[in-house]
């Protein structure tokens, strides 16, 4: 076993009065504390003090990997739906066969430092961890308090159990501009899109290099805010004549690009810092049409979809003086809104259509030396392959995590596969 740290045992129960316990796999995690972790080497359980905490972690991954929506190779007979797909993930059927027979194998880890156990199916597969996504975004969290109030929340509005706080803005719907009959292209059926894979944690975890790092549970925090590279629209899926409808794939009727909508932002009780500061968020600090800086919006964002440039063509405040009147006031987009160039630089980069111009935003690709260098077409299993070579959860660190984004160099390096 190379993965130091990551063994394989198996989670036996109970054996009560020389008669084993039965028990069907989906009710195998019960309250009654009847199962025991064992070493595959070793007859004497391991103490484990987390085993119920554990055990749900174990049943939470089985239902994961047994859901078509989450994971995007599961079929139940082994064989894939989608004629494309080369291969078909059973969600774990060995557990499911074990129905009955009282040992379920698992590969587990054991954290010294907070003396938890996390079991697992696979060796480098989902663990469960204690801590909630909650407890990981720290000072990222929701505002809880009207008294502690982000400038989000103070201007757009905050709701908890135990305060809330109206919003000071309002947004209308957008109308489109053109004509309906020509601004809309035929449908197209997207390429499947899932959930966020957060158990690779170099990519998710602050400062990603995270030397020893095992697990969630030892003092880690999500990295950021999730924001969207700009990229050339080539999502649609290249068989969709025949779509394999899946709880991921969705029909989608999309917009022409170049047509234009319309809305309104109503604002009231609004200071000048707030008011430049909204000013800079809709136009990213440039107030025409032919700004590189553009918003990602709506659906489909990782296909190249939803890059929208917002501008400003008309600003007017209600003034109570003689009477009721609306006076045309000048757009001034203000530039001194960050409060450190570092984020300015960052945030200017993310958005900015620029930054990826001309480039490939996809996933990382397994090139195949003997092939000349080529990248490698088989990109499902590549994928895994590049992220398996770069991480394997042990005592080494990650060698990449995902670039900070005020970095020069945004990409990150092909993995060179040994010919074949
Ligand atoms: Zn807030």
């Amino acid at each position: 076993m190379k993965n130091k740290g990551i063994l394989k045992g198996y989670v036996e129960k109970e054996i009560a009065r020389g008669r084993a316990l039965k028990r069907n796999i989906g009710e195998y995690i019960s309250k009654e504390r009847y199962e025991s972790v064992f070493c595959q080497s070793d007859t004497r359980p391991l103490p484990v003090k987390n085993l119920d905490k554990a055990m749900e972690g174990l049943a939470e991954t089985f239902r994961i990997y047994n859901s078509s929506a989450v994971n995007r190779n599961y079929s139940e007979n082994g064989r894939s739906n989608d004629v494309r797909q080369k291969r078909s993930h059973t969600g774990y059927s060995a557990v499911r066969k074990a129905k009955g027979k009282n040992v379920i194998p698992v590969w587990y880890q054991q954290d010294k430092e907070n003396g938890r156990t996390y079991l697992s199916f696979a060796s480098i597969g989902r663990y469960a961890y204690e801590n909630t996504m909650y407890d990981l975004v720290g000072y990222r969290r929701p505002c809880t308090s009207r008294k502690y109030l982000c400038k989000a929340c103070a201007l757009f509005g905050m709701a908890s159990d135990d305060s809330s706080l109206g919003s000071r803005i309002r947004i209308t719907d957008a109308t489109l501009q053109g004509d309906a009959k020509t601004a809309f292209m035929d449908d197209v059926v997207l390429q499947e899109l899932a959930g966020p894979k957060i158990s690779y944690l170099p990519f998710y975890t602050g400062s990603g290099q995270t030397t020893k790092m095992l697990t969630y549970d030892q003092n880690a925090q999500i990295r950021g805010r999730k924001f969207y590279w700009h990229s050339e629209f080539k999502g649609a899926d290249p068989g969709a004549e025949r779509p394999a409808r899946t709880q991921r794939n969705a029909t989608m009727q999309l917009v022409k690009a170049g047509e234009t909508f319309l809305f309104q932002v109503y604002y009231d009780r609004i200071t000048d810092t707030e008011l430049k500061e909204l000013i800079w968020t809709l136009t990213l600090g440039e107030n025409t049409a032919d700004s590189r800086r553009c918003h990602k919006i709506g659906h489909g964002k990782p296909l190249g979809l939803g890059s929208a440039k917002i501008v400003i063509d008309r600003q007017q405040e209600r003034l109570a003086e003689n009477g009721y009147r609306l006076e045309d006031v000048p757009v001034e987009p203000a530039d001194d809104v960050f409060a450190s160039f570092r984020i300015k630089n960052a945030v200017l980069k993310l958005v900015s259509m620029d930054t990826t111009k001309g480039r490939d935003v996809c996933y990382p690709i397994v090139m195949s030396s003997s092939a000349g260098g080529s990248r490698s077409n088989s990109n499902e299993d590549a994928g895994h392959r590049w992220f398996g070579a770069n991480y394997k959860p042990g005592n080494k660190p990650a060698r990449y995590s995902l670039p900070d984004a005020a970095q020069k160099d945004l990409t990150l390096p092909a993995y060179v596969t040994k010919s074949r």
